[in-house]
C-alpha cells in the first residue's frame, strides 16, 4: 500500500472516531499527527467515503484471554469487541500483533499551568485530573483530553501556592480559623464544577485542623474525594486523620509503620518523578499495606507530554508489577474518580485506547511509547 492511501484511509479513520463521547471535547480539534503515523498495514473493506464503523482488527485487549479481535467503534465508542473476521466493518485497521490498552488517566496535572492537552492525547494520556487551576479551569475547553479538576486548592491566607508558583488564582484563601468559610468555600467549588477538592500541607500559613476536618466531611457530603498536599510524615499522618481519601503525592519523607497502616486502606499517587527523596520507598511500603495506586506525574511540575517511561521506571523500582502499573494508569483511576467512560476497552466506552508493540502487563515501559493513540 502507498504511503498516500494509507494517510487518507486513517484519515477517514479518525474522522469517523471523532471525539463524540467527551463532554469538552471541542469537535473542530484538529487530530495530532503523531496518531495516524506508525499503523503498520490499514486495508478498506468498502467505500473510502462511508463513515464508520471502523475495526481495528488482530490485536489482543490487555489483560484479555490469549486471542486476537475485533474491536469496532464510532462516534467516539467502542461499538462492539469479538474474534477476528466477526464484526463487520466499512474500514479495517489491522492491527495484528499489538496489543491493546485502554488509554492513560494522569491522577495529578496543571493543565491551566502547563497547557499541552493535545500533545498529552498524543503521548497516551486520555483523561487527566487537575490538582489546582485558576476558577476559569471551569469553562476551559481541553479538547480530546477529558479533564477534570479541583480548580483552587482550598488553603490559608497567603498559604501554599498563593506566595510563589500559583500566585495567580491558583489557590483560593479562606482566614485562618474560620470554619464556616471553609466549608463555604467547598460548596461553591463544586457548584462551579470542581470533581475534587484539594488541600495543601506545607510551609508557611496553613488552615486549622478544624478547618481540614469540615473541608473533608463537606467534600464527603458532595461525594467528592479530598486529595491532600503532604510530604512530609507528619503531615501524612495529619492528612489520614482530618479524613482525606488520596495524597496528591507519594511522600518524600520516610513514612512511619502508623503513617502506612493509616494510608494502606486509602490511595496515593505515584508523583515519583517529581520530588525523589523516600517516595520510590514509600510508595511500595504503601502498595504492599494495600493502598490504591494511582498513576500521576504532576504534571506542569514535570514536563512529560503523556504516559511518562520515566514515572513508570519508578513504578517499576517501587516494585509494582507490570499489571498493577496498568492498572494503575486505567481502571483504578476510572474507579477511584468515577471516569465511568475511561478505564477499559469495552463496548459503550470511550474509544480511547493505545495500540501497543509489547504487552504492558510484562513490559509496562511499553505503554510509554505507543505504536498508536486512538482517540
Ligand atoms: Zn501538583
Amino acid at each position: 500500500m502507498t504511503r498516500r492511501l494509507r494517510t487518507a484511509i486513517i484519515g477517514l479513520c479518525l474522522s469517523a472516531l471523532g471525539c463524540g463521547g467527551c463532554s469538552t471535547a471541542s469537535t473542530s480539534e484538529t487530530p495530532p499527527a503523531v496518531l495516524v503515523e506508525t499503523v503498520d498495514t490499514v486495508t478498506p473493506a468498502a467505500d473510502a467515503g462511508a463513515l464508520a464503523p471502523t475495526v481495528y482488527r488482530g490485536a489482543r485487549l490487555s489483560g484479555g484471554g490469549p486471542d486476537p479481535v475485533d474491536v469496532a467503534v464510532a462516534n467516539g465508542r467502542v461499538l462492539a469487541i469479538g474474534p477476528v473476521g466477526t464484526v463487520a466493518a466499512e474500514v479495517v485497521v489491522d492491527v495484528t500483533g499489538r496489543w491493546l490498552a485502554p488509554g492513560g488517566i494522569d491522577s495529578h496535572g496543571h493543565v491551566v499551568y502547563a497547557p499541552a492537552a493535545s500533545a498529552l492525547v498524543a503521548g497516551g494520556i486520555v483523561a487527566a485530573v487537575d490538582h489546582a487551576a485558576p476558577p476559569a479551569f471551569f469553562t476551559t475547553d481541553f479538547g480530546a483530553l477529558h479533564v477534570v479538576g479541583s480548580g483552587p486548592m482550598i488553603t490559608a491566607t497567603m498559604g501554599y501556592p498563593t506566595q510563589g508558583w500559583g500566585a495567580d488564582g491558583y489557590g483560593r484563601e479562606v482566614i485562618v480559623g474560620d470554619v464556616p468559610g471553609a466549608v463555604a468555600a467547598v460548596d461553591a467549588l463544586v457548584a462551579q464544577g470542581a470533581a475534587l477538592v484539594k488541600v495543601p500541607l506545607a510551609p508557611g500559613a496553613r488552615l486549622t485542623t478544624a478547618q481540614l476536618e469540615a473541608i473533608a466531611a463537606r467534600a464527603h457530603v458532595h461525594g467528592k474525594k479530598l486529595s491532600v498536599h503532604a510530604l512530609t510524615d507528619a503531615d501524612a499522618a495529619l492528612a489520614a486523620a482530618i479524613g482525606a481519601d488520596v495524597l496528591a503525592h507519594c511522600p518524600t519523607e520516610p513514612l512511619k509503620d502508623a503513617t502506612v497502616t493509616a494510608w494502606s486502606t486509602r490511595a496515593v499517587i505515584a508523583t515519583l518523578s517529581a520530588f525523589g527523596g523516600a517516595s520510590v520507598a514509600n510508595l511500595k511500603r504503601l502498595a504492599q499495606a494495600g493502598a490504591t495506586v494511582l498513576y500521576g506525574t504532576d504534571f506542569g511540575n514535570t514536563t512529560v507530554e503523556g504516559i511518562s517511561p520515566a514515572e513508570i521506571g519508578l513504578m517499576q523500582q517501587a516494585g509494582i508489577s507490570g499489571s498493577a502499573i496498568l492498572a494503575a494508569l486505567t481502571t483504578a483511576p476510572a474507579a477511584f474518580w468515577g471516569l465511568a467512560d475511561h478505564g477499559a476497552i469495552a463496548p459503550g466506552k470511550r474509544a480511547a485506547f493505545l495500540v501497543l508493540a509489547k504487552d504492558p502487563g510484562v513490559d509496562p515501559l511499553t505503554l510509554a511509547a505507543p505504536v498508536t493513540v486512538v482517540r
